[in-house]
């Protein structure tokens, strides 16, 4: 069964290609490399013996995307491809917009126009923005607190709304909470270009040595030890989420929105703390200011997901850790200069 796979050389992506590779699935990606590398596809295969089919294109090009879909008969899409920064987002509004709105809505015309109603779509926490309930469940209120929140809203309710309008849509709208690791043979893994915005990429290049230390955002939250909490969750249980959001949209029409996190909130000091014992390394930090935007506190009610598509992430903090730390090492500079 083939899958078009939008954004798949990207980190979520490369991880659930493996995912759906190993699970009988034949993924083809469609990505333009705007921020990730052709390097990714050959680690792919490397991990699972077979190398997906991928296309340099971009998915607001209706020409490019109508000559993938022709040659195909695609059972369903998943669409990662976007773009995630937050900080730009505040910065650069109309380049978010752009990217995820007017992408998807010209992905969705795309695939409408291809005869293809299946869809997974990346969506994020950060669509709660700062919730008052803990652990957030789906019903929660949607109410983003920066652009490229807005930008994942705003999909979502053209996803709701094409689903009423058009009955035979499946659609499987999944909430990331924290994704972090990578696979545990460091082949793939996150490569961010410049400053990691992410805690996790941080304190692998402060334990590798690339960075000198870590800045801590606030210690005055309300939480044990004051520090941010959040709920990270491995990118391979993240990955076979999909698989298994993959397996409920073929069978149902309409669309559902489910969390993926673990239920479980870490706060950075024990992330700290957790990634020191799995290297070995010293991760050395200040603690600063809080950073502009940030809630104390986000973690995921995961059970929705576990009744609706029978998900549960099964790996914890340690091999969250070992798994970054080992792609880390194995590539200091991620897929660059190799
Ligand atoms: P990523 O940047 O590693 O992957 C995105 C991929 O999409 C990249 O390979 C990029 O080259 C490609 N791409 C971007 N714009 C494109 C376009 N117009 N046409 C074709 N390809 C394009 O990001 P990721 O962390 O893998 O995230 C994947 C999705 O999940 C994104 O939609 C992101 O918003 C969402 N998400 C990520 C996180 C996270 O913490 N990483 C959390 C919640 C949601
Ligand atoms: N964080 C930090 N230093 C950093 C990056 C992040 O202290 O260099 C904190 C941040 O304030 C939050 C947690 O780590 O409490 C997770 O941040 P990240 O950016 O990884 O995820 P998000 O804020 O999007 O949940």
């Amino acid at each position: 069964m083939k899958i078009l796979v939008t954004g798949g050389a990207g980190y979520i992506g490369s991880h659930t290609c493996v995912a759906l590779i190993q699970a009988g699935f034949t993924p083809v990606i469609a990505d333009n490399f705007s921020n990730s590398h052709p390097l990714a596809i050959s680690r792919i295969e490397a991990i699972t013996g077979t190398r997906p089919e991928s296309h340099n294109c971009d998915i607001a090009d209706p020409d490019a995307m109508r000559e993938i879909l022709q040659s195909h008969k695609f059972a369903a899409a998943i669409h990662f491809a976007g773009v995630k920064a937050v900080g730009r987002s505040v910065s650069e509004p109309l380049e978010t917009y752009r990217e995820n709105v007017a992408g998807s809505l010209s992905l969705l015309q795309s695939l409408k126009a291809g005869g293809i109603t299946r869809l997974i779509f990346s969506s994020s926490a950060t669509v709660y923005g700062g919730a008052e309930q803990m652990p957030i469940p789906e019903n929660a209120q949607v109410q983003p607190t920066n652009p490229y929140g807005h930008s994942k809203a705003m999909v979502e309710q053209i996803l709701q709304d094409l689903a009423a309008a058009e009955p035979d849509w499946g659609i499987g709208v999944l909430r990331y909470f924290n994704p972090v690791g990578a696979h545990k043979s460091g082949e793939i893994g996150e490569d961010p270009q410049g400053i990691p915005d992410n805690l996790f990429p941080y304190v692998s290049q402060v334990a590798v040595g690339r960075r000198e230390k870590l800045q801590v955002f606030g210690d005055d939250y309300e939480t044990p030890d004051g520090t941010g909490v959040r709920d990270y969750i491995h990118v391979m249980d993240l990955a076979e989420g999909h698989v298994a959001a993959l397996k409920t949209c073929l069978q149902s029409d309409g669309l559902f929105a489910v969390n993926l996190g673990t239920g479980q909130g870490s706060s950075v000091l024990e992330i700290i703390k957790a990634f020191e014992a799995t290297s070995g390394r010293s991760v050395p930090y200040e603690i600063t200011d809080r950073r502009p935007g940030d809630v104390g506190t986000s973690y995921a009610d995961p059970a929705k997901a576990r009744e609706m598509i029978g998900f549960e992430a099964k790996r914890d903090l340690t091999q969250m850790c070992r798994d970054a730390w080992n792609w880390q090492q194995r590539n200091p500079t991620g897929y660059s200069n190799q």
